[in-house]
């Protein structure tokens, strides 16, 4: 009997421009690395991974057709502690984009000062086109394939764009197939597969203790002074905006891929969150005008009229074209890599601040690392105690940027940022032997 191979197609590719994500990369360290005066030959050390893999993940379709995706684990440097980083899964997931996010990673956990090194990975499937089965059938794939390079002291991945508390339930599993359990692979799962109390808020929290921070140093302004716009309405931006409104801000505008949804006098973000999740929806805010809301384009979301403005969904959503229509006062990075280095230029020179992605999104590798640590010990530790040494922590670092951005005249957030991290890093190379 023959039997007729189903047809292969290519991934879904979303009609995005492809994004410069290790210019952007390049762009923070050499500012930097400039600053510290760091030589050519602890540049190459220090920017190339340490190890890159790259896998095939065959996908038979439940409509009988089969699509081949690639994956990609990065892992940058260790010298600090076990690789870190999340699993992403994006059309536009690729070798560059990983590479670039698996060295911001190194830097975020140096700058807030948790024993991890950085890594990353990245399946370029479009999660809203697979059915649950077939998510859980990419991820087993993909695990099966990297398993070998992972584990608890060696290399831990977490959520981000595309994967969440389930995806790293299947992790769990698929390593513990392999391995035997250990839920320490991997952070970010379920609670009941112990998961860490506060860390599906964790980011969002992250990016609201450092944005009112900058706001009251900066702006000079209380939080309910402070008129909010969020770019994206995932787990970063929902919970970054939910976080603000909590604190006493006004979330005046929130987008994600459907477009953006203003309310000059305020939306209301339970009726937001409510549609969000209706159902029958397909998750997306697409057709909400609940009362006085109206609708802003990707084009024009920038400019919307806030003090704060937060981009949380994807890597150069500001960039040298629509900067300029920027009116807020302050920028916080809820996603990474989220302003491109010109733009950043033209921010700086109005005088706009800007909190860079590893400092203003470290609380979910933060939290992570608390995650790590109670798997470890096989105890749980409570919510209040877990949002307390996240703040501690968050603010830590954010006042040691500020006192690095004093030694260097004229430096940005960023590059003070960039300078403090890098050089732990440095340390951490120069104490194990290195050069
Ligand atoms: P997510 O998949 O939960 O949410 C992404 C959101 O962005 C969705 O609402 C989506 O609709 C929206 N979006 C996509 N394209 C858009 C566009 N063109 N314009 C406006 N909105 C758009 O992802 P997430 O986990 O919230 O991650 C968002 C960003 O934050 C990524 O850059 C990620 O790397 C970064 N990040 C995430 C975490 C985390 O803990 N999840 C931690 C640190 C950094």
């Amino acid at each position: 009997m023959s039997v007729t191979p189903p047809p292969v197609s290519s991934p879904t590719v979303a009609e995005v421009p492809k994004m410069g994500a290790y210019e952007i990369a390049t762009g923070n360290f050499n500012r930097a690395a400039d600053l510290i005066g760091l030589s050519d030959e602890w540049r190459t050390l220090i920017r190339t991974p340490f190890r890159e893999m790259k896998v095939e993940v065959p996908l038979h379709r439940e409509d009988g057709t089969m699509t081949v995706f690639q994956g990609y684990r990065i892992q940058h440097n260790g010298s600090r502690g076990p690789f870190k980083g999340g699993i992403r899964f994006s059309p536009l997931a690729d070798e560059q984009e990983v590479k670039a996010l698996a060295e911001t990673m190194t830097y975020k956990t140096a700058l807030v000062n948790i024993p991890f090194g950085g890594g990353k990975g990245g399946v370029n499937c479009d999660p809203r086109t697979l059915t649950e089965h077939e998510l859980e059938h990419v991820t087993r794939r993909y695990v099966s394939r990297i398993h070998l390079i992972l584990g608890p002291n060696r290399d831990v991945p977490a959520p981000d764009m595309g994967t969440n508390a389930q995806t790293m339930a299947w992790i769990v599993d698929q390593y513990g197939r392999q391995h035997g359990y250990n839920p320490a692979v991997v952070t970010g799962k379920p609670l009941e597969l112990g998961g860490s109390p506060g860390r599906a808020q964790a980011t969002g929290r992250g990016v609201m203790l450092t944005g009112l921070a900058a706001a009251k140093d900066h702006l000079g302004k209380d939080p309910n002074e402070l008129r909010v716009a969020v770019q994206g309405f995932g787990n970063v931006g929902m919970n970054a905006a939910l976080l603000f409104a909590e604190a006493g801000c006004t979330v005046v505008a929130v987008s994600d891929v459907s477009g953006g949804y203003h309310n000059p006098d305020g939306l209301d973000l339970d009726a937001v969150v409510r549609y969000k999740n209706r159902e029958g929806g397909d998750g997306t805010l697409a057709g909400y005008d609940n009362g006085g809301v109206e609708y802003v384009s990707h084009a024009d979301f920038m400019g919307v009229d806030c003090d704060m403005l937060v981009p949380a969904a994807i890597e150069s959503a500001i960039h040298d074209e629509n900067v300029d229509s920027v009116k807020a006062k302050l920028v916080v990075e809820g996603a990474n890599l989220p302003v491109t280095p010109e733009a950043d230029q033209i921010l700086q020179d109005r005088g706009v601040l800007v909190i860079p992605d590893i400092l203003a999104n470290a609380g979910g590798v933060i939290v992570s690392y608390f995650e790590w640590s109670q798997n470890f010990q096989q105890y749980r530790w409570k919510e209040e105690d877990i949002n307390a040494r996240l703040e501690d922590i968050i603010l830590t670092a954010y006042r040691d940027v500020i006192a690095e951005k004093a030694r260097h005249d004229g430096a940005s957030m960023r590059d003070a940022a960039f300078a403090l991290a890098i050089a732990r890093v440095q340390k951490a190379e120069k104490l194990r032997g290195a050069l």
